[in-house]
């Protein structure tokens, strides 16, 4: 039964992960979200039973039917990731509403990891959504009182991050934060309380350190998205159970 769960949860991953792609690939351009892919080599459009998630990508060996050239492997990674996660979470938190918590939190994790190394931004479309589903778990699964309370969590977490932005604005004199981090805080405080989601932001730094440091010197770039760092080190705190000891035992290589 629970391996027959785990395929059921994979399948709705990858789907959804494939929804994703086309969601983080045309949204940002004001594109039709479900309109027909092409072939970006020879036009081709392919047809709907060509754009199974993960499986058409191996049955045509990753080419295209009719040119032959290869198609890009990043989104069939991301598929296949957002279909392993799914099952991480089923694994970890079995059938119940931090399950759903969980779909929720990595569905934004993948969002904003395409939107926000493609286009350097986290639509506010995006968070809002995300934080309305995240209230609405948290009301079924806490009632009245529980859901205020990580409400309450969450606009003081955001407060305080958006008084540090501001002060580190006016030390530094340029934006120290961006806008869709601070938002984002909101979503930390709601789902890992205030003191956990402070300490988020701590592990957020310290993966986004080495890995940045990576990127600018093999990219040579030096704009890097904090974002997807910081939904990094959500789903870590999430899935590990809000335990502090469990994520520095992880930390120590
Ligand atoms: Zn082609």
């Amino acid at each position: 039964m629970k391996l027959l769960y785990m395929f059921f949860f994979f399948a709705i991953g990858i789907t959804i992960g494939s929804i994703f792609n086309k969601i983080g690939k045309h949204l940002p351009n004001n594109e039709k979200i479900f309109k027909k892919e092409k072939c970006p080599h020879c036009g081709y459009q392919f047809e709907l039973y060509e754009r199974i998630p993960l499986f058409s990508y191996f049955a045509c060996s990753g080419r295209c039917s009719m040119c032959n050239n290869r198609l890009d492997s990043l989104e069939v990674f991301n598929e296949f990731f957002t279909g392993f996660l799914f099952v991480v979470a089923y694994y970890v938190f079995g059938l119940s509403y931090d399950l759903l918590i969980a779909f929720g939190i990595i569905s934004l994790l993948m969002i904003v990891v395409v939107s926000d190394l493609t286009y350097y931004i986290i639509s506010d479309e995006v968070l809002i959504f995300f934080n309305c589903y995240f209230i609405l778990i948290t009301l079924f699964k806490d009632g009245l009182e529980g859901m205020l309370l990580h409400v309450a969590s969450g606009l003081f977490l955001f407060l305080i991050m958006y008084l540090i932005m501001i002060i580190g604005n006016l030390i530094l004199k340029k934006e120290s934060l961006g806008g869709g981090d601070i938002k984002m805080m909101f979503t930390f405080g709601l789902l890992l309380g205030p003191v956990v989601g402070l300490f988020s932001i701590f592990v957020s730094s310290v993966i986004a350190l080495p890995v940045s440091l990576l990127i600018m010197y093999t990219k040579k770039e030096s704009i890097i998205p904090f974002g997807p760092f910081l939904l990094i080190s959500l789903t870590l705190l999430y899935f590990t159970r809000f335990d502090i000891n469990i994520v520095l035992n992880l930390l120590k290589f």
